[in-house]
């Protein structure tokens, strides 16, 4: 159940798919440099090896508890001492400005945190995450006095944030929200009602938790466009700026979850005794639209969850595959049993692992080097550009990667055979905390929704025929390599950008004039887009890798990049032209039963 942090992995993929050098060249990103980055990542892989994931074992046996005579939710034995020398440390602020007390770096270098966190303890990761959320949505939205009344707390990690989106009618639906506020005298608002599944909604390790709450201001017209969204303090401030008074926010409930045992999950009662205080954040009616840029963090956030669900996953299933000793190799049946990593089938399940781990954190970091051009690039037109191609793969990095830490999961248990069912391996906690990363932040649906609407339909396909423009340079230098695995991976991108670019089409054709087709499409066309753009990330890693060999550097660790890209073009790749035909031919047998007859 160790955990050893991927640091050389982070390393490779921050210089050669971030482009970590070029981007501390660009203001406020000066200290993010290559040599400080080696040191930032080996010092909190220290910590989450020492710390944090000793703790997700019995997290997971212990989980957090409400006490119902004083409603304080004690966190799981350990988490509280683990946050505070989280938090001392300066770990939260990493990515946050130095304006607040945080340390500045670029968001590629904190994502490789982030993956390390969650990799070693997921329940306690999320706290941080939450408090990220809540932090990018202040600084865009929140007035200047709010900004300082709460920034400098919320980046220190003193004080944690929720996400206050889900009622019990309220889900995947958003406008269905009923939470009411009323404005007060004051200038404040009072809240009234309850929200459910609300992450650290309450706990012991913070000293105030601030809570990003949507709810319906009176008169406010129906559906999304009548949410705004509060503050909605546990603890009002002081004048003065300190915690004061108990705000009427409570837990009532924690839930008994499938995993991520130790992070409380709460349903929370919002103004049960005269009503909770709480500030607007930005103007009446635009919640829904600061929200989604504290989503659009979470949900990249929970996509580094998969990464990081999978990279536990599979040091586990390596781990064990080159321990337990079974049966006889099969080129060698008169020898004794070998260790089970020598069988074709473990070594293919371990292989799928690998890639689809390494794959799924090349794409991470291509969207956080994009995200951090987006916020540092001098020139404006540059800027945009790197959002919308950071915004185009948010819901690929969280569709894809939570989707695939199923299947990664499931085969760490897989190979483990029995001993996997077992609770004491620990791998069957990864299996269980794995699931709810397709579920919350928006379902993986949710996810290929927003690919097809707001991300390729309304720019009527601009940003993926961006990228695609930019594969194709990518393409052209791999097809120079010699070798064959270069010429196996360029053959099965081409075919791959041939199945993407006809359910680009399709998808382009169909959005308005049959959307039963086009959103029956939804999920396999996020998987085929994520498939290549990953596919793009591992050429790139081949052909990085190659270089770096060819200069000397660490062969095996260069050699076994290549081998894993290759891997990837023939078993992942390859999937690609089945998923179009299921894209452009699947839609009427999809909606070929009515709701009755099921
Ligand atoms: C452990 C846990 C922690 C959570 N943490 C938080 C939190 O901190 N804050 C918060 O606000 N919420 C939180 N949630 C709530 C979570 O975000 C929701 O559960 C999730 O958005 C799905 O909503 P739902 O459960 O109502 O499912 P539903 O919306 O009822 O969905 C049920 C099924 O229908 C599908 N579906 C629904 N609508 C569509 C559609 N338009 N197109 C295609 N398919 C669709 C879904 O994909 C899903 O398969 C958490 C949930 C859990 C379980």
């Amino acid at each position: 159940m160790n955990y050893v942090a991927p640091v050389k992995d982070m390393m490779f993929n921050l210089k050669h798919i971030a482009h970590l050098e070029s981007l501390c060249e660009l203001p406020d990103l000066q200290d993010s440099s290559l040599e400080t980055a080696q040191a930032v990542l080996e010092e909190f892989a220290r910590f989450n090896q020492e710390v944090t994931a000793g703790l997700n074992w019995s997290g997971d046996q212990t989980p957090s508890k409400l006490d119902p005579n004083t409603g304080v939710v004690h966190t799981s034995p350990g988490f509280k001492a683990a946050y505070t020398q989280f938090i001392h440390a300066g770990w939260q602020g990493l990515e946050h400005p130095q304006a607040y007390g945080g340390q500045g770096f670029a968001k590629s270098i904190s994502s490789a945190c982030a993956e390390m966190l969650n990799s070693a303890n997921l329940s306690f990761a999320l706290c941080p995450l939450l408090t990220d959320g809540a932090i990018e949505a202040l600084r865009v939205a929140g007035s200047a006095q709010m900004q300082a009344r709460f920034l400098p707390h919320l980046v220190s990690g003193q004080w944690s944030g929720t996400m206050n989106l889900t009622e019990p009618q309220a889900g995947s639906d958003l406008s269905l929200i009923q939470t009411r506020a009323q404005e007060a005298e004051d200038g404040h608002y009072l809240l009234f009602g309850t929200k459910i599944y609300i992450t650290y909604g309450e706990h012991d390790m913070s000293e105030n938790i601030v809570h990003m709450v949507l709810a319906r201001a009176k008169d406010a017209p129906p559906g999304v466009k009548g949410i705004s969204l509060f503050l909605v303090p546990k603890f009002k401030l002081t004048p003065e700026g300190q915690v004061g008074e108990r705000n009427d926010v409570h837990c009532v409930q924690l839930e008994h979850k499938l995993g991520i045992k130790a992070s409380p999950t709460a349903v929370m009662k919002f103004g049960e005794h005269g009503g909770a205080q709480g500030l607007l954040v930005g103007e009446l009616n635009r919640g829904l639209e600061y929200m989604f840029i504290m989503m659009n963090a979470a949900r990249f956030g929970v996509g580094l969850q998969g990464v990081a669900l999978g990279e536990r996953a599979y040091q586990a299933a390596r781990n064990y595959a080159l321990e337990r000793v079974q049966s006889r190799a099969v080129d060698n049946p008169s020898g004794g049993a070998v260790a089970i990593v020598q069988h074709p089938d473990v070594k293919r399940m371990l292989m799928t692992m690998r890639a689809y781990v390494q794959s799924a954190r090349a794409l991470s970091f291509a969207a956080a080097g994009a995200y951090d051009r987006a916020h540092h690039h001098p020139d404006a037109a540059v800027r945009l550009q790197e959002q919308a191609i950071y915004e185009f793969m948010v819901p690929l990095v969280k569709g894809f990667s939570t989707e695939m830490s199923q299947w990664v999961s499931s085969m760490a248990v897989q190979v483990h055979g029995g001993m996997g069912f077992i609770e004491e391996t620990g791998v069957a906690q990864y299996y269980r905390d794995a699931k709810i990363l397709t579920i919350y932040e928006g379902t993986t649906a949710i996810q290929a929704n927003d690919l097809l609407g707001r991300k390729t339909w309304k720019d009527r396909g601009r940003v993926a025929q961006l990228l695609l423009a930019q594969m194709a340079v990518t393409l052209s230098a791999l097809s120079a390599n010699p070798t064959p695995q270069a010429k196996s991976l360029h053959q099965r991108m081409v075919e791959a950008i041939e199945a993407f670019e006809l359910a680009l089409d399709f998808v382009l054709k169909h959005f308005q004039a049959k959307p039963l087709l086009a959103y029956a499409a939804g999920v396999p066309f996020l998987m085929l887009t994520s498939q290549v753009m990953a596919g793009w990330q591992m050429a790139k890693s081949m052909m990085a890798a190659q270089a770096e060999m060819d200069a000397g550097q660490d062969r095996a660790f260069h050699q076994a990049k290549i081998d894993t890209a290759h891997f990837y073009a023939q078993h992942i790749l390859t999937q690609s032209p089945g998923l179009a035909q299921s894209i452009v031919f699947g839609g009427e047998s999809v909606n070929a039963l009515s709701a009755e007859s099921f």
